[in-house]
């Protein structure tokens, strides 16, 4: 196991269920919330990933930063390369499907569910690799993406860009994430509090990865209030070098083990993070800001060239994967929100 007995009982208590020996799974807030018939998370209102159909999961516990907005907590393991098993992508697959089913039996004794999205929900739709540590540096993530895409998952994959090579290697996913925290190198140390010593540079080549990929590409800024939220030359200047297709601004979240490092004073109101993307916008003439959504704290640049084509579609896009076609943004982005 990738975790010592402490770091186990840590995720335990915050309701992670492990997977083999380096992957865990936790049912999303907002899987909840849309089984509840509150609504979904802002991906499903820019993209259409139905919320309750979408599986949270890492397969690395670990991470090679300590970054200050994050809720995993300063027990949590770090590491700039893999240590421990390498865990099968099938069986990794199967069992993450069975603990978030279980996770989510009794949703439907909720006193007010959405009956239609919990009988929805045992047919995963999504998988959303994030959730903790850095799930690229799992050695197999290709076969894992390839097998999620067989299996009809679309997959959604952040990466806190400090492993390039694995982004240069990696197949086709649905969406490609990738955290820009700071719009210096000084910052980002900060910031990022990086294992790596040549952490600006992974990064720079991590954005010249991101920028040769014709599949769907979104950087993401977390705004902190008073510690990121100045340099906007900067941000443009490495966002330009990443060419993503998406921009989410978005503000952090005072949650989790965060609040023991900043304060609620640190995280922006929605509105502060528009205008902070608005001020953005002269600096990045090739995007516009074409959605917002105020639960979340963020708003959506797109690359004017797209046309506001945000909503993914699905099955042209498991179409093009099946048949080992290049997955272009253009060929699989639309107007409208599409079916599964
Ligand atoms: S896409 Fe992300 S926020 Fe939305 S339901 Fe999935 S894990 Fe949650």
């Amino acid at each position: 196991m990738m975790l010592n007995v402490i770091q186990q009982q840590e995720l335990e208590k915050q309701q992670y269920r492990f997977v083999g020996s380096h992957s865990a799974v936790k049912v999303c807030g907002w899987t909840k919330n849309m089984l509840r018939g509150k609504g979904g998370c802002y991906k499903y209102a820019f993209y259409g990933i139905r919320s309750h159909q979408c599986l949270q999961m890492t397969t690395a516990m670990f991470c090679a930063n300590r970054c200050a907005f994050c809720w995993r907590g300063t027990k949590a393991p770090v590491s700039k390369t893999w240590y421990g098993p390498v865990d099968d992508p099938t069986f990794i697959i199967e069992h993450a499907f069975k603990e978030h089913l279980d996770l989510l039996l009794g949703f439907g004794g909720h006193p007010h569910p959405n009956q239609k999205a919990v009988a929805e929900s045992s047919d995963i739709r999504h998988v959303a690799l994030s959730l903790t540590g850095e799930p690229i540096a799992y050695p197999l993530i290709n076969t894992l993406i390839d097998e999620f895409h067989k299996r009809k998952v679309s997959t959604f994959l952040v990466t806190n860009a400090q492993y390039p090579e694995k982004i240069k290697d990696l197949h086709p996913v649905t969406q490609l994430y990738l955290s820009v925290d700071a719009p210096d190198k000084e910052l980002l140390k900060q910031i990022d509090k990086p294992l790596f010593p040549d952490y600006w540079e992974r990064l720079l080549d991590s954005l010249r990865s991101l920028a040769e990929k014709k599949f769907r590409t979104c950087i993401r800024l977390t705004i902190v209030k008073g510690i990121n939220d100045t340099g906007h030359a900067g941000y443009a200047q490495l966002i330009a070098r990443g060419k993503p297709d998406f921009i989410e601004v978005k503000g952090y979240m005072f949650v989790g083990a965060s609040r023991q490092v900043l304060s609620l004073a640190n995280m922006p109101y929605h509105e502060e993070v528009k205008v902070f993307a608005e001020q953005l916008l002269p600096l990045l003439p090739d995007y516009e800001l074409v959605a917002e959504h105020t639960p979340s704290r963020v708003v959506l640049l797109i690359k004017k060239s797209l046309r506001g084509k945000r909503f993914i579609n699905f099955p042209k896009f498991f179409r093009l994967v099946a048949a080992g076609k290049d997955i272009r943004t253009k060929d699989i982005s639309e107007l409208r929100m599409q079916p599964n």
